[in-house]
């Protein structure tokens, strides 16, 4: 996802794809090197001075929310970052749920939905 910090709020502008060939209904692996080579260009085509990557998202076929695999590896991801990184999984009823990683620990964190947006 992309977007970026306003005080102790994070803005999500854009959620763009990253490809894996090897997907299927139920597994979808992370490889860095597409999802860098994802941002770079979705970074140059939108050329917005604010924007950068401020986390992932992804759907589950069924109704259930992240795993402990997708807390870890949000966790992992916000090591490298200075300011938290937020996960948002789309479940299978439609449900968004959303977990947020500071430095490696999963924080607290409240959706605002801006009146104007879905
Ligand atoms: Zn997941």
């Amino acid at each position: 996802m992309l977007g970026w910090w306003e005080g102790d709020a994070l803005v999500v502008r854009y959620a763009i794809e990253v490809p894996d060939p090897d997907a299927t209904t139920s597994s979808w692996t992370r490889a860095h090197h597409r999802a860098q080579d994802a941002l770079d260009r979705a970074l140059a085509d939108l050329d917005h001075p604010w924007l950068g990557y401020v986390g992932d998202w992804h759907t589950h076929p069924a109704c259930c929310g992240p795993s402990s695999q997708d807390e870890q590896s949000i966790c992992n991801a916000s090591r490298g970052y200075s300011q938290p990184l937020l996960l948002l999984v789309h479940r299978a009823d439609e449900t968004i749920e959303a977990r947020s990683a500071d430095r490696g620990q999963l924080c607290p964190l409240t959706i605002h939905r801006r009146p104007d947006e879905i």
